[in-house]
């Protein structure tokens, strides 16, 4: 099963194709990453997913659902959470607050509005441990505006698959981060991510290689190649294509 299908989907800006006919798979509990120039149209394929943009044509399916065109809220109902490269979460609220708002937000369109008030206590479960996997128990008093970059990025990611999601876009999630913090992010990434679907633009070789089953690669609109990683290393039209930055590492 897939937790994304993409076919055909093309977007233009006025006479500008930037999107030209990808198809895409993120198959259910993958880590797939996806690669390319600057102004291949990554961040605008992931408008397209996120219901940020509408396509031109073609469709997005989202657990065999077509949501292409589809209001982002719908799409966040469905599962999906796309994280910006800009955190997203409460500053005023404690850490506890961000997480508990966002578990009660879940419960509450599973659930009548008043019944949560009688499962309190699991929703306080829920944040305790979501606070360990987060590695912010630490920091649950703590407002979220004065957390460190790295925990704001964090706190984040853990409001997204607290409020339910189980397919997750990364774009660029370790932008500005430095080298120790983005080991830690990515360690932390991989156990948030766990049994659940990510796809992720990354340029970082290292990172990739440590995070993807499967590496997609846009140049120009057009995804010229998915595989594995050890695949896409040895492929030479993304090399050509690429200008050899996935062999980067061994330069
Ligand atoms: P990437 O994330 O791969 O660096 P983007 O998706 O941000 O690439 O951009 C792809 C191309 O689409 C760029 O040439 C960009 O200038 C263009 N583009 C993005 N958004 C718009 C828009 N709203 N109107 C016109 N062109 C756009
Ligand atoms: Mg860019
Ligand atoms: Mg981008």
């Amino acid at each position: 099963a897939n937790a994304i299908e993409i076919r055909d989907l093309r977007k233009s800006f006025g006479p500008v194709d930037i999107i030209r006919g990808v198809n895409l798979e993120l198959r259910a509990g993958e880590r797939h990453a996806l690669i390319g120039p600057n102004g291949a149209g990554k961040s605008t394929l992931f408008h397209l997913i996120s219901g940020r943009l509408r396509p031109t044509s073609g469709k997005i399916l989202l657990h065999g659902q077509e949501i292409q065109g589809k209001p982002p809220a719908r799409i966040v109902h469905a599962g999906l959470s796309r994280s910006f490269q800009i955190t997203n979460i409460f500053p005023e609220m404690t850490v506890l607050e961000n997480l508990r708002c966002a578990v009660l937000w879940k419960l509450g369109h599973r659930y009548s509005v008043l019944r949560p008030l009688g499962r309190l206590r699991d929703v306080e479960a829920e944040c305790t441990r979501l606070l360990e996997e987060l590695r912010l128990t630490h920091r649950r008093t703590s407002r979220a505006d004065s957390l460190s970059y790295p925990e704001q990025r964090a706190l984040e990611l853990g409001l997204a698959v607290a409020s339910g999601a189980d397919t997750l876009l990364l774009d660029e999630p370790m932008a500005g981060m430095s080298h120790s913090e983005t080991a830690a992010a990515l360690e932390l990434i991989m156990a948030v991510t766990e049994g659940r679907s990510l796809l992720m633009v990354e340029h970082d070789m290292g990172v990739i290689f440590e995070m993807a089953d499967r590496i997609s690669v846009l140049v120009y609109g057009e995804v010229i190649a998915t595989g594995t990683p050890e695949e896409i290393r040895a492929n030479p039209a993304v090399q050509e294509a690429y200008l050899g930055t996935p062999n980067a590492e061994e330069a």
